[in-house]
């Protein structure tokens, strides 16, 4: 459990994304889904500029760390992460690696990975589309305990990590992964040159200062450098109907959740153009899935708190929730966007 004091909270008057000041108030008394005993609510706007989501009133970026003490980052999984990992890899030696196979093996594995392409995709950060001949090396940003940065060395791409959180670090370290806390300039300095590919998945709506990230990313990278991201989006069906329970808030670790405008405003004041919007279909399961387990979780103390909460509601919103993701170009849970440095 952690709690914070009033000292340590900040007023935010401007849109973290696009410094807009224009906002309206949306999501009141929005607990952090992740943890059930501890006792601050947290509120976020709309940006009327960007459309993006932020907190209005946020820890001091010092205090921050009190709100990671025991995240999901710190944990290495058990056997069902092991069995994951088997098959993303053997994804990765089928389809992203450049190598000769037979053609029974290709439609094999075609056959066999295609029910869930999008998510094997997601998973290996759209290495295919980028292709990896053009991948000489990789850093990942936030890149916690090192579960990508493990299956982009077994995939025997040069990679190296960083994240700010120190018992992340140890994790990815243990692991034999090259991981530092430094920022990726201090990374870029040392090594002596550019990456070819900055991935950073579900970073930026954890950042104070968007703007920096990107600017950092256009120096840290080569000309024509690849950036990935991925972010909860802002204008998804997950947001607008299960509201302050959606997985995609995660208050108050989540500073703001971009729209794709926010994202592209960030992008051309940065030097990058949009290389490909990749959609990731499977994530409405996850996302779905676990909004609705925090809403059940809070189900009895919004009661106690005196929302008119109903048991019939919260169905009626999972059926409506999966029926429209059947529809996935619109309003995804996710952005994925590959951007590419334009020199
Ligand atoms: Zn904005």
């Amino acid at each position: 459990m952690y709690k914070y004091e009033s000292n340590e909270l900040e007023l935010v008057f401007k849109c973290p994304i696009c410094s807009s000041v224009n906002y309206e108030p949306e999501h009141f008394n929005v607990p952090d889904i992740l943890s059930t005993n501890s006792p601050g609510l947290w509120s976020y706007v709309k940006c009327l500029d960007c459309e993006s989501r932020y907190l209005n009133i946020r820890p001091r970026e010092q205090y921050i760390y009190k709100a990671y003490q025991s995240y999901y980052t710190h944990y290495i999984g058990g056997i069902k992460h092991f069995i994951k990992r088997f098959f993303i890899l053997s994804y990765i030696k089928s389809f992203v690696l450049p190598r000769k196979v037979s053609y029974f093996n290709k439609i094999f594995h075609f056959l066999f990975f295609l029910p869930m392409l999008d998510w094997f995709d997601s998973k290996t950060r759209h290495l295919r589309i980028i292709g990896c001949n053009q991948i000489e090396d990789l850093l990942d940003v936030g890149c916690g305990n090192g579960d990508f940065l493990e299956l982009v060395r077994s995939a025997n791409i040069d990679c190296v990590g960083c994240d700010f959180d120190s018992v992340a670090i140890k994790r990815a370290r243990d692991r034999g992964l090259i991981v530092s806390q430094d920022s990726p300039i201090n990374i870029v300095s040392k090594k002596g040159s550019n990456f070819s590919l900055i991935t950073a998945s579900h970073v930026l709506e954890h950042l104070y200062d968007p703007h920096s990230f990107f600017l950092e990313c256009n120096i840290s990278l080569k000309s024509k450098g690849f950036l990935w991201l991925q972010v909860p989006n802002s204008q998804s069906n997950g947001l607008s109907l299960f509201g302050k329970y959606w997985r995609g808030l995660e208050a108050p670790r989540h500073i703001s959740i971009p729209s794709l405008k926010g994202l592209m405003i960030l992008a051309q004041a940065n030097n990058f153009e949009v290389y490909a919007t990749p959609i990731v279909k499977s994530s409405a399961i996850y996302m779905g899935f676990s909004s609705i387990k925090a809403h059940i979780k809070f189900f009895k103390n919004a009661r106690l708190a005196g929302d008119d909460e109903k048991v019939y509601m919260i169905i009626l919103r999972s059926i409506k929730f999966f029926y429209l993701s059947l529809n996935p170009k619109k309003h995804q849970e996710f952005i994925t966007i590959i951007f590419r440095k334009i020199s």
